[in-house]
C-alpha cells in the first residue's frame, strides 16, 4: 500500500523530455516565420553535460537567408561558419571547468554536397526565412554559474535572444541583449 518510490526520478526525466520535444518542434518548423533580430537559446544540464542550442535568424547571422548563389556567398558562409565553430566567439562561461565535447554549426544553404549544383537554382528561391542553428555540448567539472553571449559582436542587428534554461539550480526564461549579455541562473 506504499507509494512507489520512483516518482522523483520520473519527474526529472519528464521535464527534460518535455523540454527537448518543445525545442525540436520549434526547430523543425522550417519556414516558420521568425522575427529578424530575435534569436533563441536553450540550455539544459544533465549531470556534467550541458547542452546549448541556439536558433538565430540567418538574416542577422549571415546577412541573407537564401542558399549561396555564388562563390562570394559561399566564401562568406565559410567565414561565418569558421567563426561560429569557435565557441569563444559565441559565448563565454563562468564557474565550472568546462570542455567542449561536441559542436555543430548549421548554416542555411551551406549543407550542399558537391554535385548538387543543378538542384540549387530551382530550390533556393522558395525559402523566405532560414535559421542558423548552433549546438554546443559542454562537459563540466563543477556547475556553470553563468553564460555571457559574445555573438552580439558578430551580429549587430541581433537585438535580443530569448533564453530558457533547465539546470540543477532551477529553470527559467529571460531576454538577453547587447546591453544585457550575461545569463545567471
Ligand atoms: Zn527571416
Amino acid at each position: 500500500m506504499r507509494a512507489s518510490n520512483t516518482q522523483p526520478r520520473s519527474l526529472t526525466v519528464c521535464v527534460l523530455t518535455a523540454f527537448y520535444l518543445t525545442f525540436s518542434q520549434s526547430a523543425l518548423g522550417a519556414g516558420q516565420a521568425h522575427v529578424h533580430g530575435h534569436g533563441k537559446l536553450l540550455i539544459a544540464q544533465e549531470g556534467t553535460h550541458w547542452q546549448l542550442e541556439f536558433t538565430l535568424p540567418a538574416a542577422d547571422m549571415v546577412g541573407f537567408e537564401h542558399a549561396a548563389h555564388n562563390e562570394r556567398d559561399k566564401e562568406h558562409l565559410r567565414h561565418i561558419a569558421e567563426r561560429l565553430a569557435s565557441p569563444a566567439n559565441v559565448f563565454t562561461t563562468r564557474g565550472g571547468d568546462c570542455q567542449i565535447a561536441e559542436k555543430e554549426v548549421n548554416l542555411p544553404g551551406a549543407g550542399h554536397h558537391e554535385g548538387e549544383h543543378e538542384h540549387e537554382a530551382h530550390t533556393e528561391h522558395k525559402a523566405s526565412h532560414a535559421d542558423v542553428r548552433l549546438h554546443y555540448q559542454l562537459q563540466c567539472i563543477g556547475d556553470l554559474q553563468s553564460l555571457t553571449l559574445r555573438l552580439f559582436d558578430m551580429a549587430p542587428s541581433l537585438g535580443e535572444i530569448e533564453a530558457q534554461w533547465i539546470v540543477n539550480a532551477g529553470q527559467g526564461q529571460t531576454e538577453l541583449s547587447p546591453s544585457k549579455r550575461e545569463l545567471v541562473w
